[in-house]
């Protein structure tokens, strides 16, 4: 398999490089030269997971030096660390409505899905090379911690997370600052996320201090992390058959792996995108409008998005693969903050403000006593109500995609429902961990300074 950028005006790589490039060199992004069918067998009842993932992936990787032994030992590997014996559950939670748990891992959100695999992938090929990396993130919450899981005690990688200094939950900090190894590293930057993000690009920019340290980047944009999501989007399906689903969404990344599923044969009617009031997806999926605003803060941070950088690879499809239109377009849209996009009718979209997401989490809990956490509701939410206004959806069940543990954000939930839901086992003793980490002023100097430092030496 080899790979295109969106723009079209870059390399041609195969899946190792496009692993450790992330970004192409012409601004796009990667995506596979042709779309596979699933692998034959996909549906085939109970199947192991791991096993399920490593057929769904091996199309993406064939024709890169890692060998399908390798990638069934590093997907087992990544799998065991979920804490259920199915990896991603399908709990049936009323009949007609299933969600797939995909807070399971280590951090209790869904994108322990992709970076337990993503961290094992980047250190067999670095080791493979000879090679060794610093990955630098910024977080407004979640994507910290599972980053930090990805990488910690992995030989070839150092991990620096810049969180802003108060401003993420106390659960969120204590996940990333009580992991104790010498390859992690937490700072807590006098400023806001944008503060952070702005810290991370300067880091990118400066070439000299990129080659030194082998600066690179594991964020959503990430071919391999679209790719690991592809299986559970299998999965749910040979599990309930013909379905809608539906997914709470920022970047754009989960949801276009579903895309990429039913392109390759998995039975999916209907693709239900659910958005907070940050709803600019919603807005596009109903017009073809791409206008961004301001972002608002809501009950689901890890989708207080407005410009959703994975939808670019859908988009490049909708233009034919034309990577100069393209390219075109996302200029305009970055330049000017709205465009006249395609649209797709596979899509439908609902927005959820918080108080609508309050009373989805309360009625679902009321009705059958499962508890979702804000991000989930708001695809169970966005599901009633595109479901509502289609006459055929009541033939077919709906799954929707469960992105967080409801004690991830256990103040929403308490505050829809009075239930205080607990850590599961393994971070029972969370507030009990002795926290590590370092407080910078949001001067990029001296976060250069900091993040050389902390890398080991090479
Ligand atoms: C990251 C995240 C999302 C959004 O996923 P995208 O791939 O960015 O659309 C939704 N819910 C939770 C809990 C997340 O952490």
């Amino acid at each position: 398999m080899k790979y295109v950028s969106t723009r079209g005006r870059a390399p041609v790589l195969d899946f190792a490089d496009v692993l450790l490039t992330g970004l192409a060199a012409d601004g796009g992004l990667y995506v596979p030269e042709t779309w596979p069918a699933l692998p034959s067998g996909w549906d085939a009842p109970q199947q192991p997971y791991a096993e399920l993932a490593a057929d769904v992936l091996w199309p993406y990787v064939d024709g890169s030096p890692l060998g399908r032994p390798d990638l069934d030992a590093v997907v087992a590997e990544a799998y065991a660390t979920f804490d259920h014996p199915d990896v991603c559950p399908v709990v049936e939670v009323e009949p007609g409505l299933h969600v797939v748990e995909l807070f399971h891992g280590p951090t209790l959100a869904f994108k322990d899905v992709a970076l337990q695999l993503v961290g094992r992938l980047f250190d067999h090929e670095l080791a493979r090379r000879g090679q060794r990396a610093t990955v630098v993130v910024a977080t407004s919450g979640d994507t910290g911690s599972a980053a930090i899981a990805a990488c910690v005690g992995r030989p070839a990688l150092d991990i620096v997370v810049l969180h802003p200094a108060g401003r993420v939950s106390d659960v969120q900090r204590r996940q990333m600052t009580t992991v104790d190894a010498p390859n992690v590293h937490n700072v807590a930057v006098e400023g806001t996320f944008d503060d952070c993000q702005d810290l991370v690009k300067a880091l990118f920019a400066d070439v000299a201090l990129r080659e030194r340290i082998g600066l690179s980047a594991m964020n959503s944009i990430n071919w391999a992390r679209v790719a690991a999501q592809i299986v559970y989007y299998a999965s749910a399906p040979a599990a309930v058959g013909p379905c809608d689903v539906a997914v709470p969404t920022g970047n754009f990344g989960n949801i276009f792996a579903g895309w990429i599923a039913r392109r390759g044969g998995a039975p999916i009617e209907r693709l239900i995108l659910g958005s907070n009031s940050n709803d600019i997806l919603t807005r596009w999926a109903g017009t073809g409008d791409l206008a961004q605003l301001g972002v608002v803060h809501t009950l689901s941070p890890s989708m207080d998005i407005q410009v959703s950088s994975n939808h670019e690879r859908l988009l490049f499809e909708l233009l034919g693969r034309d990577g100069a239109a393209t390219a075109e377009l996302m200029g305009r849209f970055r330049g000017v903050g709205a465009v006249e996009a395609p649209s797709d009718p596979t899509f439908v979209a609902a927005s959820l403000d918080d108080r609508a997401t309050l009373d989805e989490i309360a009625d679902l809990h009321r009705r059958t006593g499962y508890l979702a956490d804000p991000h989930t509701a708001i695809g169970i939410g966005a599901a009633r109500r595109c479901r509502a206004g289609d006459p055929s959806a009541a033939e077919r069940p709906v799954v929707c995609m469960a992105t967080a543990h409801p004690a991830k954000f256990p103040d929403a939930v308490e505050q829809a429902t009075g239930v205080r839901p607990p850590l599961p086992d393994h971070l029972a003793d969370l507030f009990d961990r002795p926290e590590r980490y370092d407080v910078l002023p949001a001067d990029g100097a001296a976060v250069a300074a900091h993040v050389e430092r902390c890398v080991a030496p090479r």
